[in-house]
C-alpha cells in the first residue's frame, strides 16, 4: 500500500506514522517526493486497519500500488534513482560507460584493458574474477587474485569497478574489492544471493535472466530492494528465443518498458546480447537511442587468446569508435558521455 501523507507534516509525525505502520506488522519504506512523504506498506496478508489509517490525520491518501514489484515500481517511486559510481551518477544525463574484458586473466592484461577503456571514456571497468561456465573445465577466474589485480588497474586510471558475486559467501569478499556487485544472468533468481547483496551497502548490477519476463526480473530486483538496498542497476543482456545466428536476443523493449515501471537505470549488455564482435557496435547505438542509462561492453586487446567471450570481446580502438558515436546519439536524446 502507498500511504502519501498530507503536505508539511512534521519529520516527527512521519516518523511516527511509520511506527505505527509498523505495529500492524508490516515493512515500510519511504521515499520523499515533491514536499511529501510517501510510505509503501509491504507485508502479505499482513491484516492492517486500512479504514482507520485514512482516518489518521497525517495521512492524506491510501492506495494500493497495482503491481507486485512494489518498492521497484514508479508508483512509490516517481522519480528516477541515481547512483553514484565513481565519477558517474548513474541514471542521470551522464551514461554510464562500463567496459573491459570478459575475465581477469593477469596483471598485463588488466592494466592493457583499464588503460584503454579509460582513454576511450569508460568510467567503469569491468571484469570478472569468479566466472559462471557453462562448462566445469573452462577457466573459472582467478578469484580474489583477480579481484586484487583489477582494483590495482582501475585504480590507475581512475575507474570504478564492477565484478560479479555468485554466492551470498562470497559477497563480503567481493564487496572489499568492488564498487558495484554484478548478479548475473544465470543468478537472477538466487534469492538467497539477493538477500545478500541486499543487506550490503554496494550498488548492485542484476542482470537479466536469460529465460526471465520482465516482470520476474523486476521482482528479483524487489528482493534486494526489500532488504534495504535501493541502489540496483538493471542490466538487460539478452534473452534466449528460436533464434541460432546471434548468441542471446537483445530486447530493446525492456528498455522503454522497464523506464515507465520503475525508477531504478537501466543500462545494455550488447556484449552477451549479441555474442558476435561486430553487432556489438550496432546494438550499443540502438540502446542508446532507445534510453538505455548506459553500456557495459567487453573489450579486450588480444580477444584471439582470450580466456573467456573473445569472440564477442570488442578490440580497443572498436570500442574508442564507439564511444564517439555513442557521444553523438547521447546529444540526440538528451544525454552526454
Ligand atoms: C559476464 O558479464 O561476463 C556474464 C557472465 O554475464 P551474464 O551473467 O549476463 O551471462
Ligand atoms: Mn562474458
Amino acid at each position: 500500500m502507498l500511504v502519501l501523507l498530507r503536505r508539511g507534516v512534521p519529520e516527527a509525525a512521519a516518523g511516527e506514522v511509520a511506527v505505527r505502520l509498523r505495529m500492524f506488522g508490516v515493512a515500510v519504506h519511504r521515499t520523499d517526493h515533491e514536499g511529501r512523504v510517501r510510505l509503501c506498506a509491504v507485508g502479505d496478508g499482513v491484516p492492517v486497519a486500512w479504514d482507520d489509517v485514512r482516518r489518521w490525520p497525517e495521512v492524506e491518501s491510501v492506495e494500493r500500488i497495482p503491481v507486485p514489484f512494489k518498492l521497484v515500481s514508479r508508483a512509490f517511486h516517481p522519480h528516477p534513482t541515481l547512483i553514484s559510481v565513481g565519477r558517474c551518477a548513474i541514471g542521470s544525463d551522464q551514461l554510464a560507460l562500463m567496459a573491459g574484458p570478459c575475465a581477469i586473466e593477469g596483471e598485463e592484461q588488466a592494466f592493457t584493458i583499464a588503460a584503454a577503456v579509460a582513454a576511450a571514456g569508460a568510467t567503469v571497468m569491468r571484469g570478472g574474477a569468479y566466472k559462471p561456465r557453462t562448462s566445469p573445465y573452462s577457466f573459472q577466474g582467478l578469484g580474489e587474485e583477480g579481484l586484487r589485480i583489477m582494483r590495482r588497474a582501475a585504480d590507475a586510471h581512475g575507474l570504478a569497478v564492477v565484478s560479479e558475486v555468485m554466492d551470498g559467501q562470497q559477497v563480503p569478499l567481493v564487496a572489499r574489492y568492488a564498487d558495484v556487485l554484478q548478479v548475473g544472468a544465470r543468478n537472477m533468481q538466487n534469492y538467497s544471493l539477493l538477500k545478500e547483496v541486499g543487506l550490503s551497502q554496494k550498488p548492485v548490477l542484476l542482470k537479466r535472466g536469460l529465460a526471465a519476463t520482465i516482470e520476474e526480473w523486476l521482482m528479483a530486483a524487489e528482493h534486494v530492494l526489500s532488504q534495504g538496498n535501493a541502489q540496483v542497476i538493471l542490466c538487460e543482456r539478452g534473452i534466449r528465443t528460436f533464434e541460432t545466428y546471434t548468441r542471446n536476443t537483445l530486447d530493446l523493449n525492456a528498455i522503454p518498458v522497464v523506464k515507465e515501471l520503475s525508477h531504478l537505470p537501466v543500462i545494455v549488455d550488447p556484449s552477451h546480447g549479441t555474442g558476435i564482435r561486430d553487432k556489438v557496435a550496432p546494438m550499443a547505438r540502438a540502446a542508446i537511442a532507445a534510453g538505455a542509462d548506459g553500456l557495459i561492453i567487453e573489450v579486450h586487446h588480444d580477444p584471439d587468446h582470450a580466456l573467456s567471450d573473445g569472440p564477442q570481446s570488442l578490440y580497443p580502438q572498436q570500442f574508442a569508435e564507439l564511444v564517439a558515436q555513442i557521444r553523438t546519439i547521447a546529444a540526440v536524446v538528451g544525454r552526454r558521455v
